[in-house]
């Protein structure tokens, strides 16, 4: 099928894009890798009337290594990530997942933040966003700082306004005596959404005691969460093979996956603790600490 009528805006300065979300609100959308929301408009699922493509606005595409943070323009795009030296040194979890993404040429298109904004509840960079404490910058009227905890509402549903354009994202880098993260996703196929995925982090002192620990998991909920069960479980204790056992069963006890072509209920909630576990283990290992 071909995608209905629509308008066509290119704007150049984000100032414009966001003038012209506040003209059509609801029946905009803003088009930045394509790679979902064509699709979406193809199958016509999606039928805005007009499309504002910020491809034209300069400056958006940065990966900026502030010290204590990290940020994310609106135009890096999945492949950007995956051969940035800053995010390969800071978030290990983001060099993790990139490759995993799609296809080669997916990732030469679709954005970081167009992912994020999309929330599709199986995606994968939604995972790294809540796992590292991202804040994720809106533009509008004014300019107005998401905490990517509050961020995701349901399925493909965020806390953005329609009048609103995500311009960037600020990672904060992890801080610790010892810190371990990693992604871990389970798919049927290279380039396949996930059954499950889960990105780690934790942070311990010199005595190996957990500090910190944030687990996110993508696919086995309605939309990605935070294990906070799992998380207080691990806090203020030494990692052992039964800690990270449990931690593993209470994260996967939080998963609510429904069943479809890529499993049961029940082998998605059996493989959130199988990758839950390996998540952690792997975090603990890129830490130095063995269990
Ligand atoms: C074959 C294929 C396989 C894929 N496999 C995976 C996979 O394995 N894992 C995975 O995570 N994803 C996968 N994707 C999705 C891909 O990662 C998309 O790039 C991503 O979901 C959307 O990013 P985009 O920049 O392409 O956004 P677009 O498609 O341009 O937009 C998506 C939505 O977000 C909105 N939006 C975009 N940018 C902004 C912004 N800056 N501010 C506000 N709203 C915005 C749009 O209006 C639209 O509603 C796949 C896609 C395809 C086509």
């Amino acid at each position: 099928m071909i995608p209905r009528k629509f308008e066509y805006f290119a704007p150049t300065t984000v100032s414009e894009a966001v003038s012209l979300l506040r003209k059509y609100r609801d029946n905009a959308k803003i088009l930045s890798g394509g790679m979902s929301l064509i699709p979406m408009m193809k199958l016509r699922v999606l039928s805005p009337q007009v499309i504002i493509d910020i491809n034209n606005i300069k400056g958006l595409a940065y990966i900026k290594d502030g010290g204590k943070a990290v940020r994310i323009g609106a135009l890096v795009r999945h492949a950007d990530i995956e051969h940035s030296p800053i995010i390969r040194e800071k978030f290990p979890m983001m060099a993790d997942a990139a490759p995993h993404i799609a296809d080669m040429q997916v990732r030469n298109l679709g954005t970081f933040l167009g992912a994020l904004a999309h929330a599709d509840p199986a995606a994968d960079w939604p995972a790294s966003a809540l796992a590292l404490d991202a804040e994720l910058v809106a533009q509008g009227t004014a300019k107005r700082v998401i905490k990517a905890t509050k961020f995701f509402k349901g399925p493909f549903e965020t806390a953005l306004k329609p009048t609103e354009m995500l311009v960037e994202a600020i990672l904060p880098v992890p801080r610790g005596e010892k810190v371990g993260q990693a992604y871990l996703k389970f798919e049927r196929k290279a380039g396949d959404y996930a059954i499950v995925g889960v990105a780690s982090l934790l942070t311990l002192n010199r005595e190996n005691v957990i500090q910190k620990a944030a687990i996110a998991l993508t696919a086995v909920n309605p939309f990605p969460f935070r294990a906070t069960d799992a998380e207080e479980l691990l806090v203020g204790q030494k990692p052992s093979k039964d800690l990270i056992e449990q931690a593993a069963k209470a994260a996967a006890a939080m998963a609510d996956p429904s069943s479809d072509l890529r499993g049961s209920a029940e082998y998605k909630r059996e493989m959130a603790k199988v990758f839950t576990r390996r998540s952690l283990n792997r975090a603990l290992e890129r830490a130095g600490v063995a269990v």
